[in-house]
């Protein structure tokens, strides 16, 4: 299979646009697939995941045919720069938004010219290999889109090792990124890494709070927290602090957990049973380095109990030095934090390993505009959260990551420069 992949085959714009149209056609198909990949709601699969992957395809199939270079010409010399196809890229992702995650490499990688291997995460390849009879449908030709299913350890580690392998684009947490990295570096593969994160969600006393209590409860409960950009910790300005948690606790106690299937779901299970423990160990941590529990911290005994569910949780009193408030947790736990005022509030956020989103809740411009420039994070939201859009760029600073997917830096991340001299003399 490697041999066939190693060739060059460009795609046509019309191929990419057919999957985009096939994906829109078997949405119900890939969300339900995905549902129950995951545990995540279906209306979330349904409507708003499957919805985004036809999107990013959309949107990729595009550039197929607009991917330029520079020129610059005189009397002595043309001096021109190529854009070409990396080679055979492999596609790493994992088992959080899987299709979706997939679909930020897939498109691009495609529309740029290369061929791909792409390895779901051993939890979650339903939907991948749907997309693959998918592709075939498409008329993308044999050997261009290529899966390879299997484990990190062993096809993972295979993938990235290997020497016609020329591109590595990987989304995971960042311990797993820093090893694949290192591997990748023996046959120094370009590399885009997108890894965790412990996103700060900032709400000033002046923010409209309704939208801002909204924005801070998807924040960190879309998805059951599985979000590498969940707002895991939110600052509250101190004086709106009491009402701001209060608001917090009788909205997440009103959530509905159960089958992932039913329209009153709000909340489905958690991946796995390890996931589900290490979620629960950490609400313990928690609890023992004195954090305030306001609400949740057990296991949600709903669906007869199958699934492994752990009921939406708000710690206060949190301090930023607090396990909680530093490491990602990757569930439906809130640490709310006070904050005295915006150099204090920027100082919290900062003060993490972590790079990749931030939420600025405020109705002063100024000020938001301000922390916007000064925030360590890939992405910024104003008044919103977990927004995302096919043309805005996504990653991470600091440990989240390197490079961007989405977005023209995605055509950078899967193209050569080449320069070309042509001496006119
Ligand atoms: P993970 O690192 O365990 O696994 C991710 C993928 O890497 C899986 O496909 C896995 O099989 C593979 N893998 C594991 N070991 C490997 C190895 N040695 N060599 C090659 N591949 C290997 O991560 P996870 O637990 O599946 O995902 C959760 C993490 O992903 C969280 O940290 C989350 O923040 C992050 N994430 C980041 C983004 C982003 O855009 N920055 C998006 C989604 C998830």
């Amino acid at each position: 299979m490697l041999y066939l992949l190693g060739k060059h085959l460009s795609l046509q714009l019309d191929k990419i646009f057919k999957l985009a149209q096939l994906i829109s056609e078997h949405n119900n198909e890939l969300a339900l697939l995905e549902t129950n990949n995951t545990g995540k709601t279906l209306f979330d699969s349904s409507k708003i995941e499957i919805p985004l992957v036809a999107e990013i395809f959309r949107y990729f199939a595009g550039f197929a045919t607009k991917i330029t270079g520079t020129s610059q010409s005189s009397f002595s010399a043309l001096k021109i720069t190529l854009r070409q196809p990396v080679g055979v890229c492999g596609l790493i992702v994992p088992w959080n938004f899987p299709l979706l995650m997939a679909a930020w490499k897939i498109a691009p990688a495609l529309a740029c010219g290369n061929t791909i291997v792409l390895k779901p995460d051993e939890k979650t390849p339903l939907t991948a290999l749907k997309l693959l009879d998918l592709s075939n449908e498409a008329g993308i030709p044999d050997g261009v889109f290529n899966i390879i299913t299997g484990t990190g350890n062993v096809a993972g580690e295979a993938l990235v090792k290997h020497p016609l392998v020329k591109k590595i684009s990987f989304t995971g947490s960042t311990t797993t990124g820093k090893h694949v990295m290192r591997n990748a570096s023996e046959t120094l593969k370009r590399i885009t890494l997108e890894l965790g994160g412990k996103s700060p969600n900032i709400i000033f006393a002046d923010a409209d709070l309704k939208a801002a209590l909204r924005g801070a409860l998807s924040g960190i409960f879309y998805n059951k927290g599985e979000v590498c950009a969940a707002g895991s910790r939110l600052f509250v300005e101190q004086s709106i602090y009491e009402i701001v948690v209060d608001e917090l606790k009788n909205a997440a106690e009103k959530y509905v957990l159960g089958d992932p299937k039913e329209k009153s779901t709000r909340m489905g299970p958690l991946i796995s049973k390890e996931q589900q423990t290490c979620v629960l160990n950490y609400i313990e941590r928690g609890l023992a380095e004195g954090a305030k529990l306001v609400c949740g911290g057990k296991k949600a005994n709903v669906n007869h109990g199958k699934g492994f569910f752990v009921e939406p949780t708000i710690f206060a009193s949190v301090d930023n030095e607090m396990t909680i408030a530093k490491e990602e947790i990757f569930g439906p736990v809130l640490s709310v934090i006070p904050f005295q005022d915006p150099a204090d509030a920027l100082l919290k956020a900062n003060a993490s390993e972590y790079g990749l989103a931030a939420g600025i809740w405020t109705k002063d411009i100024k000020k938001a505009l301000k922390l916007t420039h000064q925030i360590e994070a890939g992405t910024v939201w104003v008044n919103a959260y977990n927004l995302y859009d096919a043309a805005l760029p996504f990653g991470g600073f600091k440990n989240s990551g390197i490079g961007r997917d989405l977005g023209f830096c995605a055509l950078e991340q899967y193209t050569e420069n080449k320069s070309v001299w042509i001496d006119l003399q």
